[in-house]
């Protein structure tokens, strides 16, 4: 049977560096909702043009839009054996739909780790937050610095600040997140599948509990 990890957690509190680490260890494809919807904005497609118009103010992009392209990506047979679901889900609409399209698949939700840091860390986190404009690898300039200033260790392509990472915008998001994304919390613990995860210790010990986690669960 596959294995599906959803992330939570929110803004800046280590979401996409765990899970692409967590990629590199268990070989289950990444889905991250921001990068695609990055990458439909770089190719300018009509999703993409969509997209763009919530993301540039912090707001979600609607749910009917966010669950057909997830569910579009998770037919893709590189997501054959499971995968680590990183943004996705974040409103209830969307964990019910996740549920039934793993259901078609014959699959269920393994895991749901839940990633907290104060707010304050959070903010000080993504003002120093540094992405890779190709491959979308994250480095933060104080914490987890590039080796070459400005270039990405992986391919030494750019490094860019995202637009939404700007304070008043991450501020909106963290507020979006604890009125919508939160209920979650609760959705996956009634359903025994939420594991909590101190954000604050080292990327390597977040990434052993969630190793840790992944075979208690499975
Ligand atoms: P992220 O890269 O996860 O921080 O997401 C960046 C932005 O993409 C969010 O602020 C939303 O505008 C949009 N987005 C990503 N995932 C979702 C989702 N599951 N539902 C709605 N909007 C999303």
């Amino acid at each position: 049977m596959a294995t599906y990890i959803v992330l939570l957690g929110p803004p800046g509190v280590g979401k996409g560096t765990q899970a692409n680490r967590l990629s590199q260890q268990t070989g289950l494809a990444h889905i991250s909702s921001g990068d695609l919807f990055r990458e439909n904005i770089k190719n300018q497609t009509d999703l993409g043009k969509l997209a763009q118009t919530y993301m540039s103010k912090g707001d979600l992009v609607p749910d009917d839009v966010t669950i057909a392209m997830i569910k579009d990506r998770l037919r893709r047979p590189d997501c054959a054996a499971g995968a680590i679901l990183d943004g996705f889900p974040r409103t209830p609409a969307q964990a019910d739909a996740l549920e039934a399209m793993l259901a078609d698949f014959d699959g269920r939700v393994n895991v749901a780790p839940v990633i907290s840091a104060p707010r304050n860390v959070l903010v000080e986190r993504l003002s120093d937050r540094w992405t890779c404009r190709e491959s979308g690898h994250i480095f933060n300039m104080k914490s987890n610095p590039p080796k070459v200033p400005g270039k990405c260790d992986l391919d030494g392509s750019e490094l860019y600040q995202r637009d939404d990472d700007r304070a008043d915008t991450v501020s909106k998001r963290i507020d979006i997140y604890m009125e919508q994304t939160t209920p979650l919390i609760t959705y996956y613990r009634d359903h025994g599948k939420l594991v909590e995860i101190n954000g604050l210790q080292s990327i390597e010990q977040v990434t052993q509990t969630l190793l840790d986690a992944l075979k208690n669960k499975s």
